[in-house]
């Protein structure tokens, strides 16, 4: 099969293209960033890379055109862009959806969305379920436009999907691994990453007591790869992510404990990390179920490997 990958040089967008060479497809990313993360696979006799991005019309429209699927990762994300430039969010997470929306929809591609965890907002009754509802803050409170940027996506999914597109929606649920953002920015994995090898204090913000369910990149990936291939996901969501819930306290202690650094532990103050216009989320667990019945992961890694196999590539990384 062809498949298009959009922002496929990104961290899941280069282990999904990975993954698909694997299983014998032929993979097509469009990614207007750097390539650094998929530097391996050119050259690659069934990889082709196009420099461009999901906001032209026209390079979706040939690209779409040769393939059978489409795999939508391209996106603005990450907590220091939702405070820092929540119109490039919602131009690329909204317009760019709609763009890919459009143009497979004229081609009668399926399309696979990745949304996020992040559009149950703050709903307090956990473990979320794929319909449970959204629970959200005031739209001046920049955190959540990201949220709703990835609603809107999916809202758009749904409309397609009537009107006879074959989609699917993935919510992904804290994923990490090697190639992850870069480090010291990003998302707390590498934020503590870069903190690890410098042997700096962790900053753990509040008492660290806030928790996510980290899961690691092979697992979002089989998943993900399954959403696509599999004819019986035609307009379902699914969470893409492990049910095992870790504080960040917790994941602090771990990471210094398999790397071995010196770094000790500081609790920082939210506001002096991201100002005022943030509101964390306490906890953040999905229901896995939908996913491990039909998208072939059952098992998940545990955090500690994924965490050894995470740092251990920092590291060479950074030698
Ligand atoms: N966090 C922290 N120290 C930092 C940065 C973030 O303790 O230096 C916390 C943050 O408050 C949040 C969690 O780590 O509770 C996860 O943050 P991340 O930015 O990875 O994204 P989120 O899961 O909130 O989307």
């Amino acid at each position: 099969m062809k498949v298009l990958i959009t922002g496929g040089g990104g961290f899941i967008g280069s282990h999904l293209s990975e993954e698909l060479l694997s299983r014998g497809h032929e993979v097509f990313i469009l990614e207007p960033g750097g390539t650094t993360k998929i530097r391996h696979l050119i050259g690659h006799p069934k990889f082709r890379v196009v420099h461009d991005s999901v906001m032209d019309m026209g390079i979706l429209d040939s690209l779409i055109s040769q393939v059978d699927l489409v795999y939508h990762l391209a996106a603005v994300v990450g907590v220091e862009h939702y405070v820092g430039d929540p119109y490039q969010v919602l131009n690329v997470n909204v317009n760019g959806t709609q763009n890919v929306l459009k143009t497979a929809f004229k081609y009668g591609r399926k399309v696979v969305f990745s949304s996020t965890s992040e559009v149950y907002g703050r709903n307090p009754n956990l473990p979320w379920s794929e319909d449970d509802d959204r629970v959200l803050g005031s739209t001046r409170i920049d955190r959540w436009c990201y949220s709703t940027s990835k609603a809107v996506g999916e809202h758009f999914c749904f409309a397609y999907h009537k009107m006879g597109l074959p989609m699917t929606i993935i919510r992904y649920f804290n994923i990490f691994g090697p190639r992850l953002d870069k480090l010291d920015a990003g998302r707390i994995i590498t934020i503590f990453m870069g903190q690890l090898l410098r042997n700096e204090p962790l900053t753990v913000i509040g008492d660290g007591l806030q928790t996510r369910c980290f899961t690691y990149v092979s697992d979002a990936v089989t998943a993900t790869a399954n959403a696509g291939l599999q004819d019986d996901t035609n307009g379902e969501i699914y969470n893409i992510g492990t049910d095992v819930e870790t504080s960040i306290l917790e994941l602090a202690r771990r990471m210094i404990a398999i790397s071995g650094a010196s770094s000790e532990i500081e609790f920082v103050k939210q506001e002096d990390v991201y100002g005022q216009s943030y509101e964390d989320i306490g906890r953040r667990v999905p229901n896995a179920t939908r996913m491990k019945e039909q998208l072939g992961v059952r098992e998940l890694a545990p955090l500690d490997e994924g965490l050894r196999q995470t740092i251990e590539w920092f590291r060479e990384e950074h030698k």
